[in-house]
């Protein structure tokens, strides 16, 4: 018998006029149509007229799940790998599968769509002749600094995803490790807020700070050629001058380390140095 064929199919970040024909038309004919969250695409399901069975495919069942879409399609049935949003398999379940089918001769066939990284990229104004998409950072903070670290020297554009309620630690330690490079952050990509901000990274962690960050973002940073932050020389003298202004310790930190892009805690040991200094 001969086998089905297994689909890879992305399918709109937010905005639904995203959804291509192609997509549409495919996901109304296949047998199957194995989803993350099969309440979620329900809905754009039927926003498209499409009824076909649907069944789930996530992190925590793909295990048996898989082999269950492999039987599937082992007996000639054809399958519609979709997500939540975008294209299925970027930090999004499915590589296993498509693993899996090709190992066993099964035909995948892409249908490619919207994905957050690259519509991020195509309007970021950062260099696209080559990147590189680094996915989720770790959620813990020393695991984060420790990626961020090998990175560095990293001289690709890097593209990350990362939650709005860790966007702004992140761009700290980014701050940090990488110095005050170019970046942007793409926020509610396709959808009514969307946002681009871009800029040296202090100007674009400004842009964020105090405010609630809701929706989806996309992070973008350039390469590790972007002139080096002011030696902290110019920290010093920045300080004194904020200081002999009186401006208070944690406001003149605050704003030397925006306008240096060396780290906070840096400028916070060079102004308790130089309180020291003046004792
Ligand atoms: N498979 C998806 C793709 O192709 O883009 C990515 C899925 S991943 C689980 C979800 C992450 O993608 C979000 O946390 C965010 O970083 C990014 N993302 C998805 N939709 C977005 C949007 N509309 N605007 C900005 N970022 C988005």
């Amino acid at each position: 018998m001969k086998s089905g064929t297994l689909f890879i199919i992305a399918t709109p970040i937010g905005n639904l006029e995203d959804m291509t024909f192609r997509a549409v038309r495919i996901l109304k004919e296949v047998d199957l149509v194995a989803a993350e969250d099969t309440r979620h695409s329900r809905k754009l399901l039927t926003h498209f007229g499409i009824s076909r069975p649907l069944t789930s495919y996530y992190d925590h069942n793909q295990n048996f799940k898989g082999n269950y879409l492999l039987e599937r399609l082992q007996a000639g049935d054809s399958v519609a790998l979709i997500s939540d949003a975008g294209t299925p398999c970027i930090s999004d379940p499915g590589y296993q599968l498509v693993r899996d089918a090709v190992a066993a001769g099964i035909t995948v066939v892409p249908v490619p769509g919207p994905s957050a990284a690259i519509t991020a990229l195509s309007a970021a104004g950062l260099p696209t002749d080559s990147f590189v998409f680094a996915g989720f950072l770790p959620n813990r903070a020393g695991k984060r600094r420790e990626k961020l670290s090998s990175l560095a020297g990293e001289q690709r554009v890097m593209v990350f995803y990362e939650s709005p309620n860790r966007l702004l630690a992140t761009l700290a330690d980014m701050l940090e490790l990488f110095g005050p490079r170019e970046s942007v952050v793409a926020r509610e990509l396709t959808k009514i807020y969307e946002e681009f901000v871009r800029g040296p990274l202090p100007v674009v962690i400004a842009g964020f700070e105090g405010r609630q960050i809701k929706g989806e973002v996309v992070i973008l940073v350039a390469p590790a050629d972007t002139p080096d932050a002011p030696p902290i020389v110019a920290v010093s003298d920045m300080l004194r001058r904020c200081l002999a202004e009186g401006v208070s310790l944690k406001d003149a930190v605050k704003r030397v380390s925006l306008e240096t892009g060396q780290s906070r805690s840096a400028v916070y040991d060079e102004a308790v140095r130089l309180k020291g200094e003046s004792r």
